[in-house]
């Protein structure tokens, strides 16, 4: 199969599509050429900061048009495992994209649950792991909505919520749903209207060539992340990827 012959395309966000604050080299003509030939072009994250709806607006405000139902985020996939789970409360550690989706299902959010779920929250502290460690030893469940290491913000290298995750860890079990686990999987083939034949996966990480493999899609890393050439030689089969792209604008010119 060439790269022309992909009708659908799902981006990951952080440093495939961009650094947070600005678009990497041809993100936004990439976008445009897909959408201008016909192609559907969807967006997925771990990155629980924001909402679908309100990184459907960031992408459209930086160049890239987006509506809500092109976008998933693990805090939509944590949303979903806990309304399936007939959920009525949980203890909810993250940001307002969290909190968002979490509220849609119309789940209540307290201190007092016996289920916790864990997103990126720039404000964690210690009041937060205390709870977190009272849950896990009460062998109650928690969620974590990702495994990212690193938060960038243009030049910019910050910690995202793996470190937090292993904090939490420290004290028993907890669950990922965020990329490449099986709820995020599950989440996903229920979410996108897609044929997995015809379409490319595309991230920076081996947890997005890994899921992406899973789904039946061919998949590209793009180097501009956490894959580099170096660990693509040691990579696992599951995480070897289809293509391999130094950046998106290198995909462009192989698509019109
Ligand atoms: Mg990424």
């Amino acid at each position: 199969m060439e790269l022309n012959d992909y009708r659908n395309f799902f981006f990951d966000l952080d440093r495939t599509l961009w650094d947070w604050d600005s678009t990497l080299i041809g993100a936004e003509d990439l976008v445009y050429t897909l959408n201008d030939t016909g192609r559907n072009v969807y967006f997925h994250t771990d990155n629980t900061l924001l909402s679908r709806k309100a990184y459907a607006e960031k992408l459209t405000s930086m160049g890239i048009p987006a509506e809500e139902s092109q976008v998933l985020t693990s805090g939509f996939v944590a949303a979903e495992i806990l309304a399936k789970t007939n959920t009525q409360e949980v203890y909810a550690v993250g940001e307002q994209g969290l909190v968002e989706e979490i509220g849609l299902k119309d789940i209540q959010i307290s201190e007092e649950a016996s289920k916790a779920v864990v997103g990126f929250d720039r404000n964690f502290n210690y009041d937060k792991l205390s709870r977190l460690k009272e849950i896990v030893e009460e062998d109650g469940k928690i969620y974590t909505c990702s495994t990212e290491k690193v938060f960038k913000r243009r030049a910019d290298s910050r910690p995202h919520q793996g470190a937090f995750n292993s904090a939490i860890k420290h004290f028993g079990d907890v669950g990922n749903v965020g990329k490449p686990s099986q709820a995020f999987r599950d989440v996903f083939d229920d979410y996108f209207d897609y044929f997995p034949g015809k379409s490319l996966f595309i991230g920076d990480r081996f947890a997005d060539i890994e899921i992406g493999n899973e789904l039946g899609m061919d998949t590209a890393a793009v180097l501009s992340g956490q894959i580099t050439e170096e660990k693509l030689k040691k990579a696992e089969d599951e995480q070897v990827p289809d293509y391999v792209l130094t950046g998106l604008h290198k995909l462009r010119r192989r698509i019109i």
